[in-house]
C-alpha cells in the first residue's frame, strides 16, 4: 500500500485525488527539502477574492510572534539543503520581523523571495520596503493578473492597478529586471491567475503579451511571467459557490488532470510554516488546516524530518495537476 493521506472530507464530486495518484502507481513522497514558505501572517492592506489565504486589513489579524519567528529562523539556519526561503502572508512586509528574517536569511546566502502585492510599497508606513528589498538582493514575485486596468481592479480592488504600476515602475528604478543583466540578481517574476474559473493559457505565449503590452503601455520590465492556477479553497471557493460553479470547477481541473505535473508540484520539495508555527506540505494545505500529523515548530528537532515522508492530498490538489500543471513558480510542464 502506498504512503497516501487523503483529506476526511473528499468533496465527493470528483474521483479522490489520492485514489487517481495511486491508479497512476505514483509515490508521493517528499523527495528532499530545498524550499522554505513561510507564512507571516494573515494581515494585508488589499482583500482580493480570489484570496485562498482569506487575507484582510481589518478582519484578519493574525501575525507570525517574536517566539514563533526565532524558532522558524532557527530551524531554518540549521537545514543545509535550503536554497529559497518563500516570504508570504496576507502582506509579509506587515509583520513586525520580516526584516529580521529576510536579512539573516540574505546574509546566509539564502535566496529569499518577497511575495509582494505591490500597493504595499506606496501603502504609508511602508516607504522602506521597497529600498530594503533591493538593498539585501531579496527577489520579489509580484501578482498581476492582467496588464489590463479593469480586469486587475475587479478581482484586487479598485485602484489597485494604478498603484501596482506605480510598484513596478519603483523596483525597476531600484535596479529590479534590469533588460540584459547577467548576475541573476535581483529578480521581479509577475504572477498571472486567471479572473475566471477556466486553467491559464500557455505560460510562454502569455508572457510574450505581458512584455509587450507592460513594456509599450508603461514602460515596465519584469523577469518572467508564472501562470498559477486558481486553488479552488477558502475565498475563491466561495467566490465558486456563490455563482453556483464550485462542481463545475473542480471537475474541469479534475478531467485536465495531467501526470506529468505530478512530479513538480511544489510540495515534493517544500514545506510552509503558518504565522502560528503550524507546518504543513503547502500553503493550500495550510488554509484548510490539513496535514497528517500536526506537526509545529515546537514538536520537531529537525525541518529534515520531512523529507522522505508522506504529503496529505486532497481534492483542491487537482489546481496543482491540471493542464500544464501549477506552482508558487508557475508552470510544471
Ligand atoms: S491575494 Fe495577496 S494581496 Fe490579495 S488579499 Fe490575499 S494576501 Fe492580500
Ligand atoms: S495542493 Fe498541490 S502542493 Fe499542496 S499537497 Fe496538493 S498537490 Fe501538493
Amino acid at each position: 500500500m502506498l504512503p497516501i493521506v487523503q483529506n476526511d472530507s473528499p468533496t465527493g464530486v470528483v474521483t479522490p485525488f489520492s485514489q487517481r495518484i495511486r491508479a497512476n502507481g505514483e509515490r508521493f513522497l517528499r523527495r528532499e527539502l530545498s524550499e522554505l514558505q513561510i507564512n507571516l501572517g494573515k494581515l494585508c492592506n488589499q482583500t482580493c477574492t480570489h484570496c485562498h489565504v482569506d487575507a484582510g486589513p481589518t478582519k484578519r489579524r493574525e501575525n507570525m510572534s517574536a517566539d514563533v519567528a526565532r524558532r522558524v529562523m532557527e530551524l531554518a539556519m540549521e537545514t543545509p539543503s535550503l536554497k529559497t526561503i518563500d516570504l508570504t502572508g496576507g502582506a509579509p512586509e506587515m509583520n513586525p520581523h520580516f526584516r529580521e528574517m529576510a536579512k539573516l536569511f540574505r546574509d546566509a546566502g539564502i535566496r529569499v523571495i518577497d511575495r509582494c502585492n505591490l500597493t504595499i510599497l506606496s501603502e504609508p508606513g511602508y516607504e522602506w520596503v521597497a529600498p530594503f528589498l533591493a538593498d539585501n538582493g531579496i527577489d520579489v514575485i509580484a501578482s498581476l493578473p492582467c496588464y489590463l486596468e479593469d480586469n486587475v481592479d475587479s478581482q484586487r480592488g479598485e485602484g489597485v492597478f494604478t498603484r501596482s504600476i506605480e510598484g513596478l515602475r519603483r523596483l525597476n528604478e531600484l535596479g529590479y529586471a534590469v533588460p540584459g543583466k547577467t548576475d541573476g540578481r535581483l529578480r521581479l517574476d509577475l504572477v498571472y491567475n486567471p479572473t475566471g474559473p477556466h486553467l491559464p493559457p500557455a505560460q510562454d505565449a502569455l508572457e510574450v503579451d505581458y512584455r509587450r503590452e507592460l513594456r509599450n503601455r508603461y514602460a515596465i520590465e519584469f523577469d518572467s511571467l508564472l501562470a498559477i492556477t486558481n486553488i479552488p479553497i477558502r475565498r475563491y471557493a466561495q467566490y465558486l459557490r456563490k455563482r453556483g460553479v464550485f462542481d463545475d470547477y473542480l471537475k474541469m481541473l479534475a478531467d485536465a488532470f495531467n501526470p506529468a505535473a505530478i512530479e513538480g508540484v511544489m510540495c515534493r520539495s517544500l514545506i510552509s510554516i503558518g504565522w502560528d508555527g503550524r507546518i504543513y506540505d503547502c500553503d493550500f494545505n495550510q488554509m484548510v488546516d490539513l496535514s497528517i500529523e500536526s506537526p509545529t515548530v515546537w514538536t520537531i528537532e529537525s525541518l529534515s524530518e520531512f523529507v522522505e515522508r508522506p504529503i496529505a492530498l486532497a481534492d483542491h490538489c487537482y489546481g496543482c495537476t491540471a493542464g500544464a500543471g501549477s506552482s508558487c513558480s508557475g508552470s510544471l510542464t
